[in-house]
């Protein structure tokens, strides 16, 4: 089934041409009818899956039916909320693009900027909003959110934001909003606690699940090589020479890794920018323009990246350091092969790691494909380094000092 063949309105379809949608993917598939039709939904889906377009496109449609009906009422319609500011701005791109024609009002608010415009625009009459719950619970604290007509409630990778810990939050949150209304809940993955909370909010969910045995989307190809710890950033250096014309994602363990990554390579001439929780907002998203504009083609981030954010085009991920939470394996490769695109992922295994490796193939259910170097290739890659100061800090190693890396 084409978006052609659905019923929806004409500027929807119209837009989704725009940015190249046909057809739906299988998360909009099972959940677009069912949300036009009012259901609560509860969707399980991988990231990069369009999971974002899969309410989107429905809630667009509700609610400029009632607008053009002349079926108004005062206060915001729509709740959608993230659990990053990073996300919440992307969403609320989504609903803007795909909702361009459309008489419906969406804005996005979140922390980290000053609230003042955000109530300006409040004030002018906001019928979807987008917003991380911290600063949306401020501004209901001071009068200015008005959600007594709220008519849905979606809540995207909901999984997360109990990690964060916005569980009472969100309980609070469903005292300042109506008990008759339509609920949704996106999530990548499906746990206890997230049962605990859907059914808590909602009783006769739809459930959907788009997820497959291993949670790692089919049109990523990805593989782990072992490297010693020490060597790593001659094996990046190696790879991003290699494939100088191509876009990465590079994840570290650490904010201090990140930036010493980024030295380390600043000292073989290859620029990249490192992207930490520490980065102040402003220049965090200063730093994913400049990534979504190839002005930076190699990013080098903790996991503040690794979930949710919808970087068009990148070609391959590399786990630098193997993440210690098996689901963040998950939510990292993802950042490549978006939507019908392919994507390729490496990751850099120490000894140490071995055992988040288990773990990972644990989770996925899969054993992830070795990449196999002879000695002699290993030697060669280590022995092509433009690293000046190399030799040194053999030497200094071989002393029994030196750094970790
Ligand atoms: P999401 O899972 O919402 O982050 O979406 C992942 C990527 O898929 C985004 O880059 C979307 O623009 C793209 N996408 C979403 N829906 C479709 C579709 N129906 N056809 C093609 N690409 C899509």
């Amino acid at each position: 089934m084409k978006f052609e063949d659905y019923r929806i309105s004409a500027q929807i379809k119209s837009q989704l041409k725009v940015l190249g949608f046909n057809k739906p993917t299988d998360i909009q598939f099972k959940a677009i009818d069912p949300i036009l039709k009012g259901e609560d939904v509860l969707a399980i889906a991988q990231t990069g899956t369009g999971k974002t377009a899969a309410f989107v496109i429905p809630i667009l449609e509700i609610l400029e039916k009632k607008k053009s009906r002349g079926k108004q009422t005062e206060g915001v319609k729509c709740l959608v909320l993230a659990p990053t500011r990073e996300l919440a701005i992307q969403i609320s791109k989504v609903f803007e693009s795909i909702g361009q024609n459309l008489k419906v009002v969406s804005a996005c608010i979140h922390g980290g900027v000053e609230q003042d415009p955000q109530i300006a625009q409040l004030n002018k009459g906001v019928d979807i909003l987008v917003a991380t719950p911290g600063r949306m619970f401020d501004l209901v604290s001071q009068g200015h959110l008005n959600m007594k007509n709220l008519e849905i409630l979606c809540l995207d990778e909901a999984d997360l934001m109990l990690d964060l810990g916005f569980y009472k939050d969100i309980q609070d949150l469903l005292k300042h909003i109506p008990k008759h209304r339509q609920t949704l809940f996106f999530s990548a993955t499906i746990t206890l606690k997230i049962k605990k909370l859907a059914y808590s909010v909602v009783k006769n969910a739809i459930r959907i699940q788009i997820s497959p045995k291993n949670p790692v989307a089919k049109n990523i190809d990805h593989a782990v090589v072992f490297i010693e710890m020490d060597d790593k950033r001659f094996f990046l250096e190696n790879v991003l020479k290699e494939y100088e014309e191509s876009k990465f994602v590079v994840f570290v363990r650490t904010k201090i890794r990140a930036e010493r990554v980024v030295a380390a390579m600043e000292r073989v001439m290859l620029k990249t920018e490192f992207l930490h929780g520490g980065v102040e907002q402003q220049e965090r998203f200063a730093i994913l323009d400049r990534f979504r504009k190839n002005e930076n083609r190699v990013l080098i981030t903790t996991d503040v990246a690794a979930r949710g954010i919808d970087i068009p085009d990148v070609d391959y991920v590399i786990n630098y350091d193997l993440p210690d939470v098996s689901e963040n394996y998950v939510h990292r490769v993802g950042r490549t092969g978006r939507g019908n695109k392919r994507g390729q992922a490496l990751s850099f295994c120490s000894k140490d790691e071995m055992v988040f490796l288990e773990d990972i193939e644990e989770y996925t259910g899969e054993e992830i494909q070795r990449f196999e170097l002879t000695n002699g290739e290993y030697e060669d890659i280590l022995g092509a380094t433009d690293d000046g100061s190399y030799n040194w800090k053999k030497l200094i190693d071989e002393e029994g000092g030196g750094d970790e890396w």
